[in-house]
């Protein structure tokens, strides 16, 4: 590599410019440098590129979905990671302090003391740096938290420990999908796919997913990947199809996906059975609604909330992805390089006109391919 590192930058709502940066100089305190093979591209994405999430964080290199190769590692962090230059790793949000309460009790994602994040905010003692997953490489924390993956799998889809990672999260270990279970899926994006794929594992008797007209590709997809029947909501009445589909008994688990629509959040307490769970994983931007709490005691509803995706997500994830039994390539649509951000960001928020976007992968040595369709077409 050269003196300088070619990193995206946001520094206001929709302004995305190229930056170059000084290589990192990797200190024995230190952690690494890590060069991104891909990055993932979620809804989160959207609402930080178009400012919904505030400025504070600004300038910083988005891009908080990383995969890539440790170029370089200093001997500490390759003792503590059990890494070596080489490896090829997934990279967590979140860097936190590994030493408080929260951290110490396995709730990290939740660390008082954070240090920072690749891709959700600079670390603040740290300022503008390459923590973002929108560049070349990544200056890895001591503190960052990693995860191996096999080299041979396409960046592309090994990519997907984090969409598939909230799936596995969302529907098995807070939904506690397990055999022989009727699980409902509001929302069909990646994760919602994800979600569909890991109920499947899981041996879910029934899988049901929703979406909208226009989600008509993925309503397939998710066919594709296991679901039994699909719900266009648009056309249908959620709770209703979900009494006819399983003879009124309703389904064991409800996950709801959906961002910002809250209609879904009513339908999952309705859908659910008696004693059932409910796992709340759509933001609705703060929006307020109604929500029958008399529901949700009279059916004695376990409601979960949802936050984040966490190391055992990741690591059953990880283990999927690396099983190659899983259709994951159907579910990758677009690559974009470096200087295509901005396009790929819009292309997933459905702003493109005729771009039916369901995982949006940044590929940094692409070098501005532009949307360049997929191995598989199938389900785009
Ligand atoms: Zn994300
Ligand atoms: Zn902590």
């Amino acid at each position: 590599m050269g003196e300088t590192v070619r990193a995206a930058v946001q520094t206001g709502p929709r302004k995305i410019e190229i930056r170059e940066f000084p290589r990192p100089v990797i200190g024995p305190e230190d952690g690494g440098l890590l060069r991104v093979e891909a990055c993932g591209i979620c809804g989160s994405d959207v609402e930080q590129y178009k400012g919904s999430m505030g400025d504070r964080w600004l300038p910083m290199v988005p891009g908080h979905e990383p995969l890539g190769i440790i170029e370089e590692v200093s001997d500490r962090a390759a003792a503590r990671w059990g890494v070596q230059p080489g490896d090829r790793v997934a990279v967590e949000i979140l860097i936190p302090c590994r030493s408080c309460d929260l951290c110490l009790a396995g709730r990290y994602m939740s660390c008082a003391n954070r240090i920072g994040s690749h891709g959700g905010g600079n670390p603040p003692e740290r300022g503008l740096g390459l923590w973002g997953g929108f560049s070349e490489y990544i200056h890895l924390h001591p503190n960052s938290i990693l995860h191996k993956i096999n080299n041979d799998i396409p960046a592309e889809i090994a990519v997907m420990f984090n969409p598939l990672g909230a799936g596995v999260r969302w529907a098995v270990h807070l939904g506690g999908v397990g055999l022989g279970d009727t699980v409902l899926i509001l929302g069909c994006g990646q994760r919602g796919l994800a979600a569909v794929l890991a109920s499947r594992a899981a041996g879910a008797r029934c899988i049901i997913a929703t979406g909208l007209a226009r989600d008509a590709g993925k309503l397939a997809l998710a066919r594709e990947f296991g679901a039994h029947h699909t719900i266009n909501v648009e056309a249908e009445d959620t709770v209703e199809r979900v009494r006819e589909i399983t003879g009124g008994d309703m389904a064991d688990v409800v996950l709801e996906l959906t961002p910002m629509a809250t209609q879904p959040v009513t339908d999952a307490l309705n859908a659910v059975r008696w004693g059932g769970r409910v796992v709340l994983a759509g933001l609705k931007g703060g929006r307020p609604m109604e929500l029958s709490t008399d529901l949700i005691i009279n059916k004695a509803i376990n409601l979960v909330g949802a936050f984040s995706v966490d190391a055992r997500g990741y690591t059953d994830a990880i283990r999927m992805i690396e099983s190659g039994q899983f259709p994951l390539r159907q579910m990758h649509t677009h690559t974009f390089g470096l200087d295509d951000i901005a396009l790929a960001i819009e292309t997933l928020a459905g702003e493109v006109p005729d771009e039916d976007a369901v995982h949006v992968a940044i590929v940094p040595e692409s070098g501005g391919a532009g949307g360049r369709p997929p191995a598989s077409q199938q389900g785009a």
